[in-house]
């Protein structure tokens, strides 16, 4: 039976820009690329030279920390570009795309045959196809060891943002193959979780038997970091797994029909729009989704914790999003005097908390980084119960010991404590950074 999960804290506010439930298939870019900027803790190696052609699915960079872990083309083509960011990073593998199609191919699995499969031998495929680091194992998120059984895995069906694109959308016509992929889920784990926001469920008519839990229709509640803190009892489940609908969707496809798949389907928001969400290949072009745009924009990942790209780059593997903000540059004249009808207020500051209508973000800090007040409106906000104010305390005197001991760990990182923070203080940073130290330490 379903159960529901309840939650008092998160964004609750209205946001304007809500993607339209229609979808539109754009045409084909001229270039895709591999981009290695929104992978966590990866150390790429590349696999290809400039000018190189490739075939959809080969290699085009792996892992150093686990060479198997590889990064394949989504498209036929040559390699056009390899972007070096500071200090010789690799940013992005960029292919010009040819129009005929040729994929590296793999023994496809049936339905049937799934259960004979040795699990090492599932896993070496996905490795190989460039599918398994859809696995992510927590506290970090870090690509699945595969070498551990999770305790749980957790598929949530709606993304890591508010506008990210509707389950109802990601799963038409693909119940075949999200039957497949929580079938394989079950050779990896006793227990598996499927969540919904409330407000997707009765849209959801063919995977619904699959869902074992809802959440509450206000960001970040089906992030899987907020369902797993609400669900563990034991220490162990510290080390569960997750992945998302659209990724689970890929590892099933691929393993069904022996090709990489290359088809997304991503969302592109603006406060002032209702766009429709877009089919698209894997890595397109940023500028071949947005459109044109003028220079008081800016692009981001992610409304509340996403990263800000060039229109220039690409989509990254795990990114699904494209948020477009106003970005004036300048402070609004005397713009504590206005009364804010259209802004999002968690403090009450403006008139806006007085009207449901859907309000509006942009990238004005109104003011700049002060110190700490204690007015506690990260700890009221932050959905795993965090004081986030004590942790950035305890990280900035270089205390990790304290840091942890106050719940570092079960930070899923949604943005809302840096957002909400009056002094400005970006405290989602700050504890990530944490995280991620305390991590690689560790490694
Ligand atoms: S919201 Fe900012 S100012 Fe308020 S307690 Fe938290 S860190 Fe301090
Ligand atoms: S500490 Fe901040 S980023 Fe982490 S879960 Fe809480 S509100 Fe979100």
């Amino acid at each position: 039976m379903m159960k529901h999960i309840s939650l008092s804290k998160g964004f609750k506010t209205l946001l304007s820009g809500m993607p339209d439930l229609s979808c539109v298939q754009i045409p084909e870019p001229e270039t895709i690329a591999v981009s290695a900027m929104d992978i966590p803790y990866i150390r790429p190696r590349l696999l290809v030279k400039k000018n190189a052609p490739v075939k959809t699915g080969t290699p085009l960079f792996c892992d150093k920390r686990n060479p198997c872990i590889v990064y394949v083309s989504p498209g036929t083509g040559t390699v056009q570009q390899i972007v070096f960011g500071e200090r010789r990073r690799l940013k992005e593998v960029v292919i010009a795309l040819e129009k005929k199609e040729a994929f590296i191919r793999f023994e496809p699995l049936s339905s049937n045959s799934l259960d004979s499969v040795p699990r090492t031998t599932l896993i070496q495929q996905l490795q190989k196809g460039g599918l398994w680091q859809c696995f992510r194992e927590f506290p970090s998120k870090d690509t699945a060891d595969e070498a551990h059984a999770p305790p749980m895995i957790i598929v949530s069906l709606n993304g890591n943002d508010p506008f990210s694109p509707h389950p109802q959308v990601v799963l038409e016509n693909e119940t075949k193959a999200f039957d497949f992929g929580i079938n394989l889920l079950n050779r990896f784990s006793k227990r598996v979780i499927v969540t919904s926001r409330q407000d997707s469920l009765e849209r959801l008519n063919g995977v619904n038997p699959h869902i074992t839990h809802t959440v509450p229709d206000f960001y970040p509640a089906w992030d899987p970091g907020v369902v797993l803190y609400q669900l563990k009892k034991t220490q162990e489940e510290n080390r569960s797994w997750c992945i998302s609908a659209e990724h689970l969707l890929l590892v099933a496809t691929f393993l069904l029909t022996g090709t990489y798949p290359v088809k997304r389907v991503v969302t592109v928001t603006r406060s002032t729009d209702k766009r429709p969400h877009i089919i698209t290949r894997q890595g397109a072009p940023v500028n071949h989704l947005v459109g044109d745009l003028d220079d008081t924009s800016l692009i981001t990942t992610g409304l509340f914790n996403g990263r800000s790209v060039d229109p220039q780059s690409h989509l990254g593997f795990f990114e699904t999003t494209l948020t477009i903000l106003p970005d004036p540059q300048t402070e609004e004249f005397l713009g504590f005097l206005h009364p804010g009808m259209t802004r999002p207020t968690v403090s009450k500051t403006f008139l806006s908390c007085l009207t449901r209508a859907p309000k509006t973000l942009d990238c004005n800090l109104h003011g700049e980084e002060r110190a700490c007040i204690n007015c506690g409106y990260c700890t009221k906000i932050c959905p795993v119960d965090l004081a986030p104010n004590f942790i950035m305390k305890a990280l900035l005197s270089d205390d990790i010991e304290d840091a942890l001991s106050y719940g570092l760990l079960d930070c899923c990182r949604c943005g809302l404590c840096a957002y909400t923070c009056p002094s400005k203080i970006e405290l989602t940073n700050i504890l990530s950074h944490g995280m991620d130290a305390h991590y690689k330490d560790k490694e």
